[in-house]
Order: C-alpha cells, then structure tokens, then sequence
C-alpha cells in the first residue's frame, strides 16, 4: 500500500500517519516517488483505507494488489513521461534510440552517430562494457569507449545510453553516460538494481530472457524503491524452445505492460531476432502494439562489427525502417519524435530554397504556440505531438487570430489545419498564407482522425436526438448519422467547440462528434469510438511561424535537419492561353522536381480565374531549386512561396 502525502505536509501530520500505520501491524518506508513524498506500508497489517484517506496531510492512499506498487499503474493512472536531456520517452511520441551493439573505436562511433542522427534516431546507444557470452569475445573499451561516446553524443546533439555491469563501475560512468542500460543478463543483479537506483540517471531497465512479466516488474521496483523516477522498459527477446531467431519477440508484454504499469516500454528487435533481415519487420511489429520507442543495432560494416554484426542494421536499411516508423506512428496515435529539441521553441533559420548553412534564428521561447479552438480540439493534439505535451497554448477562436498572434509575437509558432485525406484543402487557411507574406510554412505533421460520439455522463445513444459539430465531422461520419435519420444536425465552428457547448448548456440530449481528447478535456464520455466512414482519414496540420527577413525559418522539430518539401501558391497571367500551366509544370520536371499536390482552386471575385496549390520535393542543390523558383516567379503573375520543410510520411 502507498500513502502518497499532501505536498506541505507538517512534520506532526507526518508522525500521525507513521503512528496510525505502524500501530495498525505494517512496515513502513519512506521516499519521495518524483514530485510525491510517500509511505510505503507493507506487511500484515489491517486497515481502513477511507479513514486513513481522511487523516489531515494524506493526498491519497493507493492499495495495490500487486507485489509490485511504486511500478503499478494503480499507483500512478497516468503515463510517466521519462526525460533523458533533452530526449522524452512516453506518451504520445515514439523514441528511436540507435547505436552500434559495441564502442569499437573513436572513428566508429563517431561515423555511426552521425548517419542515425540523419536518419533520425534521437539517441546514441553503443556497449563501453559489454557481458559477453564466452569470456574470450570482446569485451568492450571499457571507459575509454564511453568517451567516445560522449564525444559523439555531444558532436550530433545525441543523449548517450550505455550498460553498466556493475555498482562500481556504475559510479564512475554516472558523469559520462545520460542513460544506464540494465541488461538482460543483469536484470536480477538486485545489488547493481539498487546502487542503480540510488544514482538518479534514468535507467533502460531490459527484460531477462527467462524472466516473466511479473519478476521483470519487480526488477523495476527495486529502482523505484532505490529514489530513481525515470524507469524504462525494454522487451528485448525470451528464451523459447525456438531456435531459428536468436530469441523470441514477446510482442504480448507490449501491451500487458502498458496496463500493468505507468513507466514507458520500449523494444529492441535486433538482440531479440537476432537476424538482421527480420529486425525490421518486428521493429514495427512493436510500434504497432504499442512500444514506445526502440533501440536498435546499427553499424556502418557490420561485417566488420566485433559484436551482433548478424543482427546490425546497415544505415540504409535503419533509414527505411525510420521512414516506415513515421508511417505507422499516426495510425496508433503516435507521432515520431525526429530530432532533440534544444529549447523546445527553438527555430532555425534556413533560405527559402532550404539551402543549408543559413543563420539561426530563435524565436521567443517563452512565447507559448497558437491553435484555434478549445481544448481537446484536434489541431491541439497535433501542437502536443509537434512540440511535447507540455508546451505553453494559446487557445484562439479561429485561424485569423493564429496568423495574427504569430505575426504580433504573442506566440512563437502556431499549428493551423491545412488538408484533410478526405474532404480536402482547407482554403481558408491557403488564403491566409497569401494575405500574410510574413508567415512562412515551417513543418508539417500529419495525425489519425478518429471521431467519436461524445455526450453527457446521464446520456445513452437512444436517448439522444441533436448532434453537434464541425460540418467536416458530419461529412466524415455519414454512414453512421445515416443510420440514424431523426437526429438533428447542427454545426459548430470546430468540434471541440461542439463538445465544450454540451457541457456549457447542461444538455443530456445531444451529443456531439470529436476526438477523445475532446471528451477527456471536458470531462464527458465517449457513446461511441471510431464512427467515421473511413479509418483512413487523415489531416495535415501546418506549422507556422514568422519569417525572419527573407528566410523562413524551420521548425523546432527539425533542427538543423534540410527541408524536403516545399509549399507555393501560384495564379497564371493568363489562364486563357494554351500551356501556360503546363509551361510551369515543365519547369518542375525537367529539373527532377516531384510534384506531390497541384490543386486549383477559385479565386473569389474573380470568375474562371485559379490558384494553383503546389506541394514540391526540394532538390538537394540549392542553387537548382533558386533558379526553379525565379523561372516560376517569371511565369505566373502572383506567386507566394509558402515555406520549406521536412515532409512527414
Ligand atoms: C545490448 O543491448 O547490447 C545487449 C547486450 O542487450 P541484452 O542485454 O538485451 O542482451
Ligand atoms: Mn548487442
């Protein structure tokens, strides 16, 4: 059982708890679990959980009926996020971390951080000192290795995840290393658990390959319980009656843990396949039941490696597996955490051709980031996902005012809708790039649409006859409105309106339709999940932000990272003129450039007369984009470069 004390709890308030449970037959501890100060009691003793609730200075009392408490989800409901510098894992993002098996030598490590931070990977894994099976394979370069390491780290801006074997050389490598990995094969070494524990540097806690949920669970807890918060777990492989794969992925413990726990999980396919060409497939595998990250080997030659060179990933194959990560990561309502963030506000600058070796320009970072509409509103997951959870909102009431507020500095960035999979451009937001040259396009972030019938704690779905919501969300959930002729249609300007009007009326007879963040926020309940027509309904958010003279700055996610993508908005000096389109277009191609979206659309007050919206792959030579872009500038009468960007999956 956890006592978890108020914070500020009096000294005497204190005693009286201590004195309430020890008179009652239990053992108590003490220890602060994160933010919280609390009470371990165990033992034999009985106890009235609701008056001991009640003692002045008691916050709450969790009774768990796990061996396992601090580690429990019965604990703590929601997920801990775990910060490793400037890394976060849980949540709603996926964490790649990626990395030799072995420190071989400067130059390799070095190399290898380099192409995983191109691919993406956010931190640097690599073994200074490596438990071998046979005491004559390599056994790793001990602290010498963990310095290049660190050198590497820092070179590519990587936090650094490294094994320790041991309490003493745990102490010596508690400077150098951002991360402590536990391995398999120490998972129970309760004595390196403890002194582990006590350190205070996150700890990647591997499951043994004979260990079950349950012991692995309490592996854990020996470091909770030794004052350490940050605990991640990594289902790296058991041992089964299988011989064909190096080990068996327990893809089943993905799940079992996120229910039994609140710590983060990941998973580490290459020592649990051990086959390089199957890695992949059980990386996504793992992200599509749930992890949330992984850790996997890479190596320039891995036939050269001098540990798992069979299970290493060649970069090229770790690129494709990141690029099918970023794919997979929406459908399970996940977004790919691509590069560290510096200060999350952060923002480089970069020409508009994304030519690189622009200057950098930070932007305010105390300024918080825009979305229009209320909370739990779709485009406020969407600046969750772009900018982590906690970054500072500014709640507006329409796109106008997000354009406004990033154009007057009250935020730094703003995260307006832009397209959606099925019921296509959000003109509004195109005419708004065209009325503010100022803004620039600076990301793109691309998130699952799940809608749900949102009511009233009293309601149920007979008793409901009016439904609330964007007219969007009317057109992406017909086929179930239409099995439902009598209710009653009434549109909002976005759906997380729709849902905070219900509570604001009182009304248990309508309900309305929105994501479950929505519902979350106001404290209502879902009647129904994933009623849209179509599962495959995405919609692209556009992150903005103000350009810095003439360059458009780049997002904070992306760092240093080259644009891939561009957006521009262009109209034709004559539309009436044979080819005048297809001579722009050519432009484009004769110069390789892929075009990803080519809309027309009508300009207002203006009969018969369009803009085109145009999405572009950015070629890697500056210079070709710069003259493909002055040639267009040439061709059309208006032209509006919107801004370059990494492109999401
Ligand atoms: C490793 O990560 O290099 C390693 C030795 O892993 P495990 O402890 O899971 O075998
Ligand atoms: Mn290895």
């Amino acid at each position: 059982m956890i006592v978890v004390l108020s914070k500020g709890i009096s000294g005497h308030d204190k005693e009286m708890v201590r004195i309430y449970l020890k008179d009652r037959g239990f053992a108590i501890r003490e220890q602060r679990f994160g933010e919280d100060e609390i009470i371990g009691a165990s033992g034999k003793g009985v106890v009235d959980v609701r008056e001991l609730g009640l003692l002045p200075g008691v916050e709450r009392v969790a009774s768990t009926s796990r061996p396992y408490e601090l580690a429990s989800r019965e604990t703590r409901a929601e997920d801990t996020i775990v910060t490793v510098g400037n890394v976060k894992i849980g949540g709603s993002r996926i964490t790649i971390i990626a990395g030799p098996c072995a420190v071989e030598s400067k130059d390799q490590i070095m190399e290898t951080a380099a192409r995983v931070r191109e691919s993406g990977a956010v931190m640097l894994r690599g073994g200074a000192y490596k438990p071998r099976t046979s005491p004559y394979a390599f056994q790793g370069l001990g602290m010498r290795g963990l310095e290049f390491m660190k050198a590497a780290g820092e070179q590519y801006g990587m936090p650094i995840v490294t094994e320790v074997v041991s309490p003493e050389t745990a102490v010596q490598m508690k400077d150098l290393a951002d991360m402590f990995q536990i391995g398999a094969r120490n998972m129970q070494n309760f004595e390196l658990l403890k002194k582990a524990g006590s350190l205070g540097k996150p700890v990647l806690l591997k499951r043994g390959p004979s260990a079950t949920i349950e012991e692995w669970l309490l592996s854990a807890e020996y470091l909770l319980a030794s004052g350490l918060r940050d605990v991640v777990f990594c289902e790296r492989g058991i041992r089964t009656f299988e011989t064909y794969t190096r080990n068996t992925l327990d893809i089943s413990a993905i799940p079992v843990i996120k229910s039994l726990s609140h710590l983060p999980v990941i998973v580490d396919p290459s020592h649990a396949v051990g086959i390089r060409a199957k890695v992949s497939a059980a990386a996504l595998a793992a992200i599509a039941a749930g992890a949330d990250g992984l850790t996997v080997e890479v190596h320039p030659r891995p036939d050269e490696a001098l540990s798992d060179g069979p299970q290493s990933l060649y970069p090229e194959q770790f690129e494709k597996l990141m690029r099918d990560v970023e794919a997979l990561s929406p459908v399970v309502g996940k977004e790919l955490l691509r590069t560290p963030r510096p200060h999350h506000h952060a923002v480089f600058g970069a020409g508009p051709s994304g030519g690189a070796g622009a200057d950098a320009v930070f932007f305010d970072a105390g300024a918080p980031v825009a979305f229009s509409g209320e909370s739990g509103a779709y485009a406020e997951q969407a600046l969750m996902r772009a900018f982590g959870d906690e970054a500072a909102r500014l709640q507006t009431d329409g796109f106008k005012p997000v354009f406004d507020a990033v154009l007057d500095g009250s935020a730094s960035a703003g995260v307006i809708p832009v397209e959606n999979s099925l019921a296509g451009s959000v003109h509004e937001n195109y005419d708004l790039f065209v009325r503010y040259p100022d803004i620039a396009m600076v990301g793109e972030l691309k998130l699952r649409i799940v809608h749900c019938l949102i009511a009233d704690e009293r309601a149920d779905i007979d008793s409901i006859g009016v439904i609330r919501s964007h007219p969007q969300g009317f057109a992406q959930c017909k086929e179930f409105l239409d099995r439902h002729p009598a209710w009653i249609l009434e549109p909002y300007n976005n759906t997380a309106t729709a849902v905070a009007s219900i509570v604001r009326d009182g009304a248990v007879k309508v309900a309305a339709i929105a994501g479950e963040a929505a519902a979350r926020a106001h404290g209502l309940k879902v009647l129904k999940e994933g009623i849209e027509t179509n599962p495959l309904n995405y919609t692209r958010f556009a992150i903005i932000a103000r350009r810095a003279g003439d360059k458009a700055p780049v997002p904070p996610s992306l760092g240093s990272i080259k644009p891939t993508k561009a957006s521009f908005v262009f109209s034709l000096p004559n539309s009436n003129e044979p080819g005048s389109l297809f001579s722009c277009l050519k432009i484009m191609s004769e110069r390789g450039i892929n075009l990803s979206k080519l809309e027309s659309c009508p300009i207002q007050g203006k009969p018969w007369e369009y803009l085109f919206y145009v999405d572009v792959s950015v070629p890697d030579s500056a210079e070709v984009f710069d003259e493909v872009l002055a040639e267009l500038k040439t061709r059309t009468r208006e032209f509006y470069f919107l801004g370059a960007y990494r492109a999401a999956v």
